[in-house]
């Protein structure tokens, strides 16, 4: 049985050295027949030259260079679409989720013949601020994706060959990997851990980048947003044709319409309404036409390999 570990870095130098000690040790302590591919994602630092100096060490160690920076997720797939192994495991590399943890999971798998073990988090050790965005997220996207994913789940995890090659088949472009993993279905169970703070270096998903990736994950498993579009229209209609009637009745009756202004405001409060809703739109056709496009998820520069 090889087991793969798929991690991607960008712009880790510091943590290169403590990574691969520590996925080499808790690889090895439970098997002998292993590969891990580091997929570096454009790093503009010297992560590439460090991750080559481990794979000159350990050849097990395989590295997996990008032409640019293509995201998190982008380079998630790419290490994934590399791996060989019968079983797949994802794992950040800055080691906040605990190398160990990959054989609970992949004793899990084995036990209970399950396709995806994912890692559950009990506890987060992060910023608050950073904590309540994530729980908004997995509170709002709970509510509005038709998937049903439990909370609390990130990446981390592990897949069998089977549920590995239904995951890839999904070509999509604005890919949000959990999203995709729960969508593939088959026995997936978890593993409960804590997940702690990053003790070297700056986490890499700034607040714009984890907005997109939240944005990604809304607008691809979601069509809640033209929902209320459509709903918002045609209640609106329907108020705009009685308060239509009621004027045109009392024009009839005579009576003199005053109060110019609340039209005015109306008529700019229906024309706000229309543009929010023309951008909400504009987003759906934007993705159709990434789609589209065509375009690949990522581009190998070099896979050093052996
Ligand atoms: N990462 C990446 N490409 C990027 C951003 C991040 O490969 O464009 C890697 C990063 O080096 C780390 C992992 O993805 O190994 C998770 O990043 P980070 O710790 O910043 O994310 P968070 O823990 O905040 O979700
Ligand atoms: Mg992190």
């Amino acid at each position: 049985m090889l087991i793969s570990v798929v991690i991607p870095v960008y712009n880790e130098s510091d943590l290169i050295e403590d990574l691969y000690k520590a996925v080499m040790s808790a690889m090895t302590k439970f098997t002998n027949d292993f590969e891990v591919i580091c997929v570096n994602d454009g790093s503009k630092d010297d992560t590439l030259l460090k991750l080559q100096v481990c794979h000159q060490r350990d050849k097990r160690f395989k590295v997996l260079n990008l032409s640019r920076n293509f995201g998190h997720q982008s380079a998630y797939t790419a290490g994934l679409s590399y791996a060989k192994g019968d079983y797949v495991a994802m794992m950040d590399g800055d080691l906040q989720d605990p190398p160990e943890l990959i054989a609970d999971m992949y004793k899990c798998a084995i036990d209970n013949q399950s396709d995806v073990v994912y890692g559950r988090r009990t506890e987060r050790h992060e910023t608050f601020f950073k904590k309540l965005s994530i729980k908004l997220f997995h509170f709002i996207f709970n509510k509005l994706s038709n998937i049903n994913a439990p909370a609390n789940v990130g990446n981390f995890s592990v897949m069998n060959r089977k549920a590995l090659e239904a995951f890839l088949a999904l070509e999509e472009k604005n890919r949000y990997l959990p999203g995709l993993r729960f969508f593939i279905g088959f026995k997936q169970d978890y593993v409960d851990y804590s997940r702690d703070d990053r003790t070297i270096g700056e986490a890499k998903m700034n607040f714009s980048r984890l907005l997109k990736l939240a944005l990604d994950a809304l607008f691809s498993f979601s069509k809640l947003p033209i929902k209320i579009c459509i709903y918002l229209g045609m209640i609106g209609i329907i108020f705009t044709l009685i308060g239509g009637a009621v004027v045109l009745y009392k024009k009839l009756t005579g009576e003199a319409i005053t109060g110019w202004s609340s039209i005015l405001v109306s008529m700019y409060f229906l024309g706000s309404v229309q543009l929010l809703f023309m951008g909400i739109i504009g987003e759906y056709v934007h993705r159709i036409f990434v789609e589209t496009q065509n375009r690949p998820v990522f581009i190998v520069k070099d896979f050093f390999e052996d």
